[in-house]
């Protein structure tokens, strides 16, 4: 006869959007959750800052509590979803310290600690997880960490803000302009009423450090990623970019060069027939080139109560299976130490859109420009403007930052050019 385990103790921190999905799963799939864990999930409590606040039917109103480190003291798997800097950091902290193993969706927590956190779980015996904290349910945390272990990731392009490529998805499907998009994506609840962490790229760059981290085997924080959002991206952008057979997307990008890498966040040109063009609506992707595996692409939705708690149950799960067989979670590593670069020193393709005299010779006089710092132009289109004047778009072969400013100083002091309106890096070629 097997073995009955005794149950586990679960608390979950924060009944939000999606605690209250994570409460819901554990209490309607709780027969489910036990047979596969090998030994009965059993939510214990849920922490909240106010048991008073009215909350979905589902959340039994007897396990609520604000205080949640006596609900830590109690746990054997601690699962926070409250979000922010504090108190979650000290909550975690203090369970891990205690052998309990942790599940969070915490980007901004695990961007700016994460290997501190890692260090507390790896010291007291404990796992960490947060497959939802990147481009939630869909599982590429599990796939960097576990199914590409054995290889050697070279670069990663994700598209990691649900907002974003909202935004700029309607940008390009309906021709709206930046405001009215956002005000779009406000009204469906994808964006926020303040949408700064999203259309600047910020909550990109946590996602972008995590990913790196784990792909690289090494240490990146969010104050290593440079972040550069969509605010700027006009419809003229948009419309520049359809000509040349491209799509905006805001990229979060880690890539190794030269035994260094280099992470970043900005809107970039995707041609449209890479798999990241394809990606609609607030979807999520995350497209990795790896040296054994070629390129594959992680893709499904990013955000929303039940994707999220999708991920978190999954990684209970894995914890619960660890604990019933005196195991713990896999975790990732970071022995390889990598320093982490500028991201100028990685050449880039450019797209740049000019105003320029329309005369004959000015394309010629372009080209001297670009070429003498070394650039190669892959093409150039040109329209037709108003009072002798054309629009240029030039889009070069690989260059470095350092080449593109020079040709940018060299450009604005040309009579013929009238405005550089926008210069955008091109990626997944
Ligand atoms: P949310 O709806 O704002 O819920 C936060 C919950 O945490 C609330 O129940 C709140 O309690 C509780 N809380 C916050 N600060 C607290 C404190 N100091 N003490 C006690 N309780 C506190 O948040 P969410 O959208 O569910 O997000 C939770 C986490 O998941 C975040 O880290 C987020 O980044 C991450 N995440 C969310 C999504 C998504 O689609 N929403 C996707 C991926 C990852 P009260 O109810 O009493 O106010």
């Amino acid at each position: 006869m097997n073995e009955v385990k005794a149950p586990l103790r679960c608390v979950v921190l924060g009944c939000g959007v999606v605690g209250t999905e994570v409460v819901r799963r554990l209490l309607e799939h709780d027969a489910d959750l036990a047979a596969r864990a090998g030994a009965r999930i059993e939510l214990a409590g849920i922490g909240v800052r106010s048991a008073d606040t009215a909350r979905d039917p589902v959340v039994p109103k007897d396990l609520l509590s604000e205080d949640l480190e006596g609900l830590v003291d109690s746990a054997d798997i601690v699962v926070e979803l409250m979000g922010g800097i504090e108190p979650a950091k000290g909550l975690i902290l203090r369970a891990l310290e205690q052998g309990a193993s942790v599940v969070t969706a915490n980007k901004e927590l695990l961007a700016e600690a994460g290997p501190e956190l890692q260090e507390a779980a790896d010291a007291n015996s404990g796992s960490l997880l947060y497959e939802a904290a990147v481009a939630g349910a869909v599982p590429v945390v599990r796939g960097i960490r576990e199914s590409l272990a054995g290889d050697r990731i070279t670069k990663i392009l994700g598209i990691v803000n649900g907002t974003t490529n909202y935004i700029l998805d309607q940008m390009t499907t309906t021709g709206a302009d930046f405001d009215d998009a956002l005000a779009d994506a406000q009204i469906l609840g994808y964006a926020e009423a303040d949408p700064t962490a999203d259309v600047d790229g910020l909550d990109a760059g946590a996602k972008a450090a995590i990913l790196a981290s784990l792909a690289f085997h090494t240490r990146v924080y969010a104050s290593d990623v440079p972040t550069e959002g969509i605010r700027q991206i006009t419809a003229d952008d948009i419309a520049a970019a359809k000509s040349t057979g491209s799509v905006v997307k805001l990229l979060a990008i880690a890539e190794s060069f030269n035994g260094s890498i280099a992470v970043r966040v900005h809107p970039a040109l995707v041609p449209a027939d890479h798999p990241l063009a394809t990606v609609s609506d607030a979807y999520n992707a995350v497209f990795i080139e790896a040296e054994a595996a070629g390129t594959l692409m992680f893709y499904g939705p990013g955000a929303g109560g039940k994707p999220t708690a999708g991920a978190v149950l999954g990684d209970i799960v894995d914890i619960a299976r660890g604990q019933v067989i005196g195991g713990r979670a896999p975790a990732g590593s970071t022995y390889a130490q990598l320093p982490v670069i500028e991201s100028g020193l990685v050449p880039s393709r450019y797209h740049m859109r000019l105003t320029v005299a329309d005369r004959p010779g000015v394309l010629s006089e372009l080209s001297s420009v670009v070429a003498s710092h070394g650039v190669s132009i892959e093409t150039v289109r040109q329209t037709p403007g108003d009072d002798g004047k054309a629009g240029l778009i030039i889009v070069t072969y690989s260059a470095s930052q350092a080449a593109l400013d020079a040709i940018l100083a060299d450009l604005w002091n040309m009579d013929a050019v009238e405005e550089v309106i926008s210069v955008m890096r091109v990626e997944g070629n």
